[in-house]
């Protein structure tokens, strides 16, 4: 099918080349007509709030090469949606749904060949990106605006399937204060994890997880990942917090879970409660599930589920999920959508 020279199977999360992306201007209060680009490269203004002042929003979805041949995107409407509400925050001007919807479907058509084929678990990652780039020295939203949509095969994010990974809590870092912007996908959201990613990476840990910033009593997510676990009575349980990012992928495991008939609750959900999941999870676009066997917070280790593979309930919401995506089974929800 392809003449890429690709090694579907060895595909990981980083930047690769495409043939191009979609590049659209907000001026003068309206949205031009956008265009495809192959330049890699951006000119932009050199005062532009975006440098300055971090007005800038991602977003981040899967089109998947499902088992009837065609391609079809994971669920763009709610990522359209969620990158409105991030706009609003930091007055930015608004993408309609259906720009967005446009945007990523002309992004995808021209990159076709980069979707990975049916049968790796390869995605064409769908990264759109909005942008003040107009200039404004005073703290002031910018009067112009960059939507880009760009796309890279991917494979998985962390290596083979549902293998466990450790978690580490660093008490003297916050990732999003409760009234803050950690609910809204900002640039520097990711800017502020930085520092403590790269610490947890050099002691071993894959992900840091982050506890409310008021009183460090209820878990509120990982850096890049919704938080959830299941408990032995068949509960999956995630937490409420007005500082965490809402996770598409975290409300697709609930609808599937409520569908498994499991019991599903959304609430404050304290530390202390850690050892009594019978696995716990990190969510997202990027890693869909990745299950956490071992949690640390200075000298405390917490052991969670069996210390190797994982209980059946979360490789079932796995599976569920995945073979939607990959079209290896009906969608019953209406989640893909077709690129016509
Ligand atoms: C993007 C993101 C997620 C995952 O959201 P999905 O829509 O499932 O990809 C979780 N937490 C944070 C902080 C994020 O930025």
């Amino acid at each position: 099918m392809s003449t890429l020279s690709i090694d579907w199977n060895k595909l990981g999360f980083q930047y690769l080349r495409a043939n191009c992306h979609v590049r659209y201007v907000y001026r003068d209060g309206k949205w031009d007509q956008g265009r495809l680009e192959e330049d890699e490269n951006i000119s932009i203004h050199v005062a532009s709030t975006a440098l300055h002042y971090g007005q800038t929003a991602f977003e981040g979805l899967k089109a998947f090469r499902c088992k009837d041949g065609k391609v079809r995107i994971f669920r763009p409407e709610m990522n359209a949606g969620r990158m409105n509400n991030t706009a609003r925050r930091i007055c930015m001007a608004p993408v309609p749904e259906s720009l967005f919807l446009e945007a990523v479907k002309t992004a995808v058509k021209a990159n076709i060949e980069y979707v990975p084929p049916h049968g790796t678990s390869g995605a064409l990652y769908i990264r759109p990106l909005l942008f003040g780039s107009g200039p404004q020295i005073g703290v002031t939203p910018s009067r112009e605006y960059t939507f880009i949509v760009l796309t890279m095969p991917v494979g998985t994010y962390y290596k083979g399937g549902l293998t466990p990974v450790s978690a580490v809590i660093y008490d003297e870092y916050d990732r999003a204060a409760p009234l803050g912007v950690g609910n809204v996908k900002v640039g520097g959201n990711y800017a502020a994890s930085m520092e403590p990613h790269e610490r947890a990476k050099q002691e071993g840990y894959a992900v840091e997880l982050y506890l409310d910033a008021k009183e460090h009593k209820y878990i509120d997510e990982f850096s890049t990942s919704n938080f959830f676990g299941l408990t032995a009575d068949q509960k999956y349980v995630t937490p409420d917090s007005p500082s965490i990012l809402p996770s598409v992928t975290n409300k697709c495991l609930q609808r599937i879970a409520k569908d498994m008939g499991m019991v599903v609750e959304r609430r404050p959900v304290e530390f202390s409660e850690i050892d009594r999941f019978a696995a716990i999870a990190a969510c997202g676009t990027a890693v869909v599930i990745t299950p956490v066997n071992r949690v640390v917070r200075g000298k405390e280790v917490y052991q969670i589920g069996p210390p190797q593979g994982t209980i059946p309930e979360l490789q079932r919401l796995y599976d569920q999920i995945t073979s939607i995506q990959h079209g290896d089974i009906p969608d019953p929800y209406g989640w893909m959508v077709d690129l016509e």
